[in-house]
């Protein structure tokens, strides 16, 4: 595939970043990569695994020369790495992001970047529960959307060369506005995160149940939300700290319905309980039908038992 940007900058070297960087060498679409992580560790085992072509010792020094550098940081950190930055830019460089949450990232980064830098928010909407620089790989994000944020006044020939970008690494892409963006993600990840986490968190104030019970005969709910509630506790908490009012919308509605099926359990409505779990199958259905998940039984795990 031919080149779409000479030098791409990645600033955090984490799950994603990681994942960036060798969909991107399977591609062939970028010159050279540059990489910076804000600890040493992560530095050195970057150095080691061959993560990025040159590992560089200060965001600033990974920016320099970019035409693309892509934040890679926790939510909340973002602002802060834009203003080191931004003395440092290349004039026509594209600076995108891939955090969780737009609104907030746009406001934080945005009055950092000079004029003559294209902005270009992105959220590749793939991942796993693991973390750091070991935990990448280049098939994340194939077949995984892509959802490009562009501003008001963004140069379209930036915002579709990041698209392409995009598509080179496997994904589908859409825009989509920042606002849309953080409801439809407090439906889809935030809030299914944050019931996970609290699940979880119920089974552990169990411990009469929990010591051995609710791990050895955990059946794939409990053991899917365990999975998700495995997630990095930096990310999600920035990521809620900065979709707040979305997040607590989408909240809300979720504890209302589940009122009202505490309460169909309580009268004995079982046709109340039989029409909401068949509409819920539906949707089931609907995201197997988009390609988004697999249909084989307990997601393609093999069965041991
Ligand atoms: P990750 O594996 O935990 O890596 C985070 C990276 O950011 C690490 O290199 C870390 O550096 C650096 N970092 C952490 N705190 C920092 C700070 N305060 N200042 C500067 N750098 C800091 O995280 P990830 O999963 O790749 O997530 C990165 C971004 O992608 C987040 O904004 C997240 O919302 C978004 N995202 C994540 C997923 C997912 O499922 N994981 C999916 C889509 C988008 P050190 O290692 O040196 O500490």
């Amino acid at each position: 595939m031919a080149q779409i940007y000479g030098r791409v900058a990645l600033i955090g070297l984490g799950l994603i970043a990681s994942s960036m960087f060798w969909a991107m060498k399977r591609a062939g679409v970028a010159g050279e990569v540059t990489g910076y992580a804000r600890t040493s560790e992560t530095r050195d085992v970057a150095r080691e695994i061959g993560l990025c072509d040159r590992v560089c010792e200060s965001a600033a020094e990974a920016v320099e020369g970019a035409d693309l550098v892509v934040l890679c940081v926790p939510v909340g950190a973002m602002g802060a790495v834009a203003a080191e930055i931004a003395p440092v830019l290349k004039a026509g460089a594209t600076v995108s992001d891939v955090g969780s949450v737009k609104g907030a990232v746009i406001a934080a980064v945005g009055p950092h970047l000079p004029e003559g830098v294209h902005f270009v928010p992105a959220h590749p909407l793939a991942g796993t529960e693991h973390s750091g620089p070991r935990s990448g790989f280049a098939e994340l994000f194939d077949n995984r959307w892509c959802l490009i944020v562009p501003q008001a006044g963004s140069d379209r020939v930036a915002v579709e060369r990041l698209e392409r970008f995009w598509q080179a690494l496997g994904s589908h892409t859409d825009e989509m506005d920042a606002e849309h963006h953080d409801l439809v993600l407090a439906v889809t990840s935030h809030a299914p995160h944050l019931i996970a986490y609290t699940m979880v968190g119920v089974a552990d104030d169990l411990r009469r149940v929990t010591d051995s019970e609710v791990i050895k005969y955990s059946a794939a709910g409990f053991r899917d939300f365990t999975r998700i509630a495995a997630s990095d506790p930096t990310m999600w908490r920035d990521v809620f700290l900065n979709n707040k009012q979305a997040t607590l919308e989408i909240l809300g509605r979720f504890t209302e319905e589940l009122f009202a099926l505490q309460r169909a359990i309580r009268t004995g409505d079982g046709a109340h309980l039989h029409a909401y779990f068949t509409r819920t199958r539906a949707i089931r259905r609907g995201i197997i039908e988009a390609g988004q998940d697999t249909d084989a039984p307990d997601f393609g795990r093999g069965r041991k038992t």
